[in-house]
C-alpha cells in the first residue's frame, strides 16, 4: 500500500487568496506534500493557464468552488465549470453528469459572527449525489471558537490551541448517510491567506505554509505515484471516489502509516470505502505510527478503545465503522489533541 499525502480547498490569486500558484508550491514542498487541490471560487483559470500537473514532484490538481451565498460544493476531475444556477440539486447532478468529483464543503461552518465572517454551511440535505462532504475544515474548526477578542487573539497566536478536530454534528450526519451509500469523508483547509490589520498589526490568517501543514488527506493507493501526470491524477481521483483515505491533523504528529481494514473469515481484506453484507467474523484492525488513543465506532458509537498502537476487535453487528486517533496533549491538559480521522468500513445489513 501506498500513501499520497495532500491538501484539498485552497484559494490562490485566481480568486479571493493571497498566494500565487507559485508561492502556493513553494509552501506545498516545505510540507512535503504529494499532491494539492486548489478550489478557486467558481473559475477554472488555473487549468486555462496551464498550471494543473507536476511542479517538481508535487502534483497540482486544479478545481473550483461553486460558491453560491450557502451551499458550497468542490468539484474536481473536470475541466466544465458549473455555476451555481438552479441551486444545489441541479450543479450537483451537473458535476456528475460531467464526470467529476463534488464534495460539499465546510457543511457545518458556523461564521465568526463577531469578527463579520459569514455563516457558509450546507443547509440542502435534501439533495443527493454527491461524491462526499468535508468533514474536518480547518477554517471552521478554529473559527467556532474565536467568540470575541481575547479568543481572537489567542487564536491568532496559538491557532492549534483552538483545534478540536471534526464537529460531532458533522460526524452523525456523516455516519447516517453512510448507512444507506458511501459517502466519502474529506479534510480541507479552505486557506486564503487573507491579511487583517490589528491593533497597528498585519496578521494574516492563515499563511499559507501554516495551513497547509495541517489536515491533510492520506490516499492509499495500490501503486507508487510513477510521475506520469495523468495516470497519477486518475490514481489520486479513484483513491477520493472510493473513500480510500483517512484525514489527519499533521501539525500534532506525522500519520502517515496509519492503518485501519477489515479482514473476512475467507481471508479477504477490506478497505476504507468498502461495503459489504454483515457476515460473522469480521476482524477490524487499527495501526498508528505512534502510541495513541486508538477508537473504533460503529455507527457513531465507540465499541473499542486502546491506548497504545494497535488495536483489534471482532465485529458483532452491522454498521459504519470507523477509526478515530487521539494524541496526549504536549501541555499536559486535560485535552487529548484530535488526530487521525478514516473513512468508514460499511457492513450492511443483509437482504434475509
Ligand atoms: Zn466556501
Ligand atoms: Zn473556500
Amino acid at each position: 500500500m501506498y500513501e499520497a499525502v495532500g491538501v484539498i480547498h485552497l484559494h490562490s490569486t485566481f480568486s479571493d487568496g493571497t498566494a500565487d500558484i507559485g508561492e502556493i508550491m513553494t509552501a506545498a514542498s516545505q510540507n512535503h506534500l504529494d499532491f494539492v487541490v486548489l478550489t478557486d471560487h467558481d473559475t477554472l483559470r488555473a487549468l486555462e493557464f496551464g498550471y494543473e500537473g507536476y511542479h517538481d514532484r508535487i502534483m497540482l490538481l486544479c478545481g473550483y468552488e461553486i460558491t453560491p451565498e450557502k451551499d458550497h460544493y468542490l468539484v474536481l476531475g473536470t475541466d466544465k465549470l458549473i455555476n451555481s444556477d438552479g441551486g444545489p440539486q441541479v450543479f450537483v447532478t451537473a458535476v456528475r453528469y460531467a464526470g467529476g468529483l463534488g464534495f460539499i464543503a465546510h457543511p457545518d461552518h458556523v461564521g465568526v459572527p463577531r469578527f463579520g465572517v459569514g455563516c457558509y454551511n450546507w443547509t440542502h440535505w435534501e439533495v443527493d449525489g454527491f461524491t462526499g462532504i468535508g468533514i474536518w475544515d480547518l477554517m471552521t474548526d478554529w473559527q467556532e471558537r474565536v467568540t470575541g477578542i481575547w479568543q481572537g487573539i489567542k487564536g491568532v497566536l496559538n491557532p492549534l490551541g483552538h483545534i478540536r478536530g471534526p464537529r460531532t454534528v458533522t460526524l452523525k450526519r456523516w455516519d447516517e448517510m453512510n448507512l444507506k451509500r458511501r459517502v466519502v469523508g474529506i479534510g480541507e483547509i479552505d486557506n486564503h491567506g487573507k491579511h487583517h490589520g490589528f491593533l497597528f498589526i498585519r496578521l494574516t490568517i492563515f499563511p499559507y505554509r501554516f495551513a497547509m501543514g495541517t489536515v491533510h488527506n492520506h490516499l492509499l493507493l495500490e501503486k507508487p505515484l510513477s510521475g506520469d501526470f495523468k495516470r497519477d491524477k486518475r490514481a489520486l481521483l479513484d483513491a477520493l471516489r472510493l473513500g480510500r483515505l483517512y484525514i489527519s491533523m499533521e501539525a500534532f504528529g506525522s500519520a502517515k502509516g496509519f492503518r485501519f481494514w477489515g479482514e473476512l473469515s475467507d481471508g479477504k481484506s477490506l478497505s476504507m470505502g468498502d461495503r459489504v453484507e454483515f457476515s460473522e467474523g469480521v476482524a477490524f484492525r487499527i495501526e498508528s505510527p505512534r502510541e495513541a488513543k486508538i477508537r473504533l465506532l460503529c455507527s457513531g458509537i465507540v465499541v473499542k478503545e486502546a491506548v497504545g498502537s494497535r488495536l483489534e476487535y471482532e465485529a458483532g453487528s452491522p454498521g459504519v465503522y470507523r477509526a478515530e486517533v487521539y494524541l496526549p496533549s504536549e501541555s499536559g491538559k486535560n485535552r487529548s489533541l484530535p488526530w487521525v480521522f478514516s473513512n468508514p468500513i460499511v457492513l450492511m445489513e443483509g437482504q434475509g
